[in-house]
């Protein structure tokens, strides 16, 4: 598909370019949506085939970003930065590249503000603060608001809180048995917290350690990476890559749950209306594992804790909103979350 159109598809929105044959930097930003505020959305600074795979990827990040903004009620649109990532490089050449980086988030004079993601660190932040303000996820000062995944973790436990208790008309959780696959920082927290509530759990890495952690832990059971999708389980918790609900997947599942924190779980949007039809309940992704961006934008607005808790707690009330409504509509519960972006940002 031509890119122009591909954008159009996916109501675009502003792309920048930055290249330096100085420092070695080729950088997109992505601005999908800006009409709830300043676009927010994390830096990628990957090795790509391609200068139009890293720029669709920016744009798909960045559309992902708006809506997950708007159905959390935060007063920001969606926007993504990729760096293409030079084959070879110093750690001066790297301090280089995002200094320059930092100019031109800069010079975007607000409209986007940049912070982690894959393959950047906290230390990257620390540099791009040198150049301006517009950066979060720094090692000190107002927007060093430290790991979000305890506070992602929080939510999904909300989120399948609320899932049980629609599905299963359960106020708590003991007894059920959770499949979670990948226990890295969102998923090892969950667990946690999922174990203190009496749960039953399967889990999965391709880190043996990260498994060996929560068997010791939580007494968790553990399984290889390609036998989690057919566990025995009540809720399925995809925590580690993207696409894991697919046509494979899917048939293998023998849950009446679907809730996890992983970004884009939906290989393609169809997979949304293929579990409704098997009865499995979905709570869309980008509700569900809101509290990472929640805590950052308490830090960007100066809210304290109990504003951050709050949000966060109120994950439950939106996905039982999204629940009630998808069975209304006789719809995919992924569809009603879009259908509900659109109508607020009104693109429908
Ligand atoms: P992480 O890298 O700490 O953990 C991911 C875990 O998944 C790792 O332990 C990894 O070994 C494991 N894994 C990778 N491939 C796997 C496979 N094929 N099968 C089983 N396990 C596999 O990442 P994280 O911060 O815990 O994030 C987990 C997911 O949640 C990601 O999709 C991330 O984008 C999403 N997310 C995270 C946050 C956050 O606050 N960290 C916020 C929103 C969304």
């Amino acid at each position: 598909m031509d890119l122009f159109e591909y954008a159009e598809n996916l109501d675009f929105g502003d792309i920048y370019f930055k290249l330096s044959s100085k420092t070695g930097l080729r950088a997109i930003v992505a601005l999908h949506n800006l009409t709830l505020g300043p676009a927010i959305g994390g830096c990628r600074f990957l090795e790509y085939d391609s200068t139009e795979s890293a720029l669709r990827d920016a744009m798909r990040l960045a559309r992902g970003m708006t809506y997950k903004a708007a159905i959390t009620r935060v007063p920001h649109g969606g926007g993504k930065a990729v760096l293409l990532r030079p084959k070879n490089m110093s750690q001066a050449q790297r301090v280089e590249i995002f200094e320059e980086f930092g100019e031109f988030v800069d010079n975007l004079g607000g409209r986007y503000i940049t912070a982690e993601d894959s393959g950047t660190s906290v230390a990257d932040m620390d540099v791009i603060a040198t150049r301006t303000r517009h950066v979060l996820g720094t090692s000190s000062g107002a927007m060093s608001s430290g790991d979000p995944s305890p506070v992602t973790a929080r939510g999904v436990l909300r989120g399948i809180e609320a899932a049980a208790k629609y599905m299963f008309q359960r106020e708590d959780l003991a007894g059920l048995r959770v499949a979670i696959q990948g226990v890295g920082s969102v998923g090892y927290h969950l667990a946690a917290s999922l174990h203190a509530r009496g749960v039953d759990l399967v889990v999965t890495d391709i880190d043996l350690a990260a498994v060996q952690r929560c068997e010791r832990e939580f007494g968790a059971s553990a399984v290889p990476p390609e036998a989690i999708y057919s566990v025995d389980a009540d809720i399925f918790s995809p925590c580690a890559l993207g696409a894991s609900i697919n046509d494979a997947s899917i048939k293998q599942l023998t849950c009446r749950i679907v809730a996890g924190s992983a970004n884009n779980q939906l290989a393609e949007d169809r997979h949304g209306l293929a579990l409704r039809e098997r009865g499995i309940l979905y709570a869309p992704d980008y509700v569900i594992n809101a509290g990472g961006l929640i805590q950052v934008v308490a830090d960007l607005a100066g809210e304290d804790g109990d504003w951050a808790r709050a949000k966060t707690e109120g994950i439950y009330d939106s996905l039982m909103e999204i629940f009630k409504r998808a069975d209304h509509d006789n719809l995919p519960t992924a569809e009603v979350t879009d259908r509900i972006v659109e109508e607020m940002l009104g693109l429908r």
